[in-house]
């Protein structure tokens, strides 16, 4: 198993839905950050928007005190990935990344159908969360 996001999300992905053992030997390595993704994904707290008619996709994760603005496997506005993925370079995510990648393969989010012309206005909300 990779230790990057792709490599985990193959793992899952060759197994159809996440066998036992897969969970176990995410949990083992991938300890708290799995299983508090996996606790969001259960909640529903992975949100999809999609905008129409440009069909831009934005992915948001509630997390317990903000939503979070998430670039699936690359970015996430969180304080976890600023600190242990950017400045330690620790890991390759977090758990709210995390959590995206795993509603996305089970297809377990919520989804927003916008009109374009609200973009500007929640962009602006997701922005303003990060400070
Ligand atoms: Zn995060």
């Amino acid at each position: 198993m990779g230790d990057d996001l792709n490599g985990v999300l193959d793992e899952i992905e060759k197994q159809g839905s996440m066998m036992e053992e897969t969970r176990e030997a995410l949990q083992k390595k991938y300890g708290l950050r799995f299983g508090q993704a996996e606790k969001l994904v259960a909640s529903m707290a992975v949100k999809k928007y999609v905008f129409k008619p440009s069909g831009k996709i934005v992915w948001i994760v509630v997390g317990r005190e903000k939503e979070y603005f998430v670039i699936p496997k690359l970015y996430c506005q969180c304080d976890d990935f600023y600190i242990n993925v950017v400045i330690r370079r620790k890991m390759d995510f977090c758990y709210h990344l995390f959590a995206q990648a795993i509603a996305e393969k089970r297809v377990s989010y919520e989804i927003f159908n916008v009109p374009d012309s609200d973009f500007r206005r929640l962009n602006n909300e997701w922005k303003k969360q990060s400070v």
